[in-house]
């Protein structure tokens, strides 16, 4: 059986005004891409090892295309990759039994808000109605209509912070395989839920959103589902279907896939609530860390780069400086100019550097005189997953009792790679800025005395009240007051007449 398998992943936040390129992503192709990914903690790679134990299956790598997160693609730019994409799709399509797709789900280009449902549309055209198409989904993912009418069935991320990207790909190889020995017939129920939530209590392992997860994995483990999960969207993807939303899929068992949705919906809906983010004010947060005995934690969800800001937030640099904290602080920012400047200026000098919106104008340079003690440049290994990040040309700079990791591309923050790669430990800081939508228990929670998730500006914020939506639908909570849910499963397949 030969099966395709290909790659396309970006989380996109609307109001980051840096715009994806074609270059930001990182493109494999054929063999290149199954080399990427095997034995990482990545769906394909998950999706490997199952692939791997059958001797009547021929892999047949298409094309990968993955970005960090930033904000939307530029037009031409998607169309670049979808068109490479979709010429892989046509070279190897003849003989193929099935397709395996690994996305993210949450892209979107200046035009096109739906890209992946582009791309599921325009592959079922090439690949045909039989062949299956199995797709796995972040569980940030935006799932569209359009997504849902183009395959035939989905596993989505179980966890957050996210540990079973292996096991997501796994689930959809073996659920694909099935589905070719079996042959069996996936129904998909799923039913649309007007909030999008944010916070802590989505953690998984520990919050309130778990037993949503629970019940979808319940729902898998007792053969009631082929696959079930419960989506919340990238609430920073203001996009037309941005939503949250339940996924069910049986072996053709409308009812069953519809009812075990809308249990699902439901219980979602009923904490919608609990599931928004208390934050703190910086200067609330700055004055409690000052009373503190052992390393304060400040979380600035608003520049997460993970789930798409700038990174080049000096919020909460200027309310320090403000202060006057005297502590020793550990920070990163993105800022492209001071790295070359801090270059320019040489190791061992002081330099006078203006910080911070480099990117995102709605922040303001602050001036800050810093000594550079360190330049480096090339990858580090990201401690969560093994694989590799690229900060580009990076400067430490050091004003006083703060030290700046100065990168010159935006890195992921969920855990320490970046500042132990850089020869900082956390732990011997008194303040740490974690521009991460939640610090995880085990990298920081563990052993700082605190954790602050404050308020500041910023792109991604968790007070999703001040991100100005503007596309998706409305009413939406908390966007807006009063906001009804009426429980409606939707199936698909469509009946072939409502099949655009
Ligand atoms: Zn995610």
């Amino acid at each position: 059986m030969k099966i395709l398998v290909a790659e396309c992943k970006q989380e996109v936040s609307s109001f980051n005004p840096v715009a994806t390129l074609y270059e930001h992503f990182t493109i494999n192709r054929g063999q290149e891409l199954l080399a990427y990914h095997r034995g990482i903690e990545s769906e394909i790679g998950g999706a490997l090892e199952v692939f791997g134990a059958r001797s009547d299956v021929q892999l047949v790598p298409l094309w990968g295309g993955r970005a960090n997160s930033a904000g939307a693609l530029e037009q031409d730019d998607f169309e670049r990759l979808a068109a490479e994409f979709l010429q892989a799709v046509e070279d190897h399509r003849e003989g193929a039994a099935a397709f395996y797709f690994s996305l993210h789900g949450a892209m979107a280009a200046a035009v096109e808000l739906d890209p992946e449902g582009y791309l599921l549309r325009e592959a079922r055209a090439l690949l045909g109605p039989q062949i299956p198409i199995v797709i796995s989904l972040d569980l940030h993912g935006i799932l569209t209509e359009r997504m849902l009418q183009h395959c035939d069935a989905l596993t989505i991320y179980h966890t957050y912070p996210h540990v079973d990207l292996s096991d997501t790909g796994a689930r959809a190889a073996r659920l694909l395989l099935r589905i070719l020995d079996e042959g069996l017939t996936p129904t998909i129920a799923r039913v649309v839920v007007p909030a999008l939530v944010r916070g802590d209590e989505l953690k998984t392992a520990t919050g309130i959103y778990g037993k949503s997860i629970r019940q979808a994995q319940e729902l898998e483990a007792t053969g009631v589902a082929l696959a079930a999960g419960m989506m919340i969207g990238n609430p920073f993807t203001d996009v037309p279907e941005l939503c949250s939303q339940s996924i069910v899929v049986t072996n053709g068992d409308a009812d069953a896939a519809g009812c075990a949705a809308l249990d699902m919906a439901a219980a979602f809906w009923e904490q919608r609530q609990s599931l928004q983010a208390p934050l703190v004010s910086v200067q609330s947060a700055i004055a409690s860390a000052r009373q503190l005995q052992g390393t304060a934690i400040f979380a600035d969800a608003a520049d997460a780069t993970s789930s798409g800001a700038s990174g080049d937030s000096n919020a909460i640099l200027a309310a320090l400086l403000d202060a006057g904290y005297d502590g020793t602080v550990l920070l990163p920012i993105v800022d492209a100019p001071a790295v070359r400047l801090a270059r320019e200026t040489g190791l061992g000098q002081i330099g006078e550097f203006k910080l911070g919106g480099a990117c995102d104008p709605r922040f303001v340079p602050v001036k800050l005189q810093a000594r550079i003690v360190m330049l480096a440049t090339g990858p580090y290994y990201f401690e969560s997953w093994g694989n590799e990040q690229d900060a580009g040309d990076t400067a430490v700079l050091q004003a006083g009792k703060m030290t700046i990791i100065v990168t010159t591309r935006p890195v992921y923050h969920f855990d320490r790679s970046l500042f132990l790669a850089h020869g900082r430990d956390p732990q011997n800081f008194d303040l740490v800025v974690v521009k991460s939508p939640h610090c995880q228990d085990r990298f920081f929670i563990d052993w700082a005395a605190a954790n602050y998730n404050v308020d500041a500006p910023g792109s991604t914020s968790a007070n999703l009240q001040s991100l100005g939506h503007t596309i998706c639908r409305r009413p939406m909570f908390p966007l807006d007051d009063g906001v009804v849910f009426t429980p409606a499963v939707q199936i698909f397949p469509l009946p072939a007449a409502e099949t655009r």
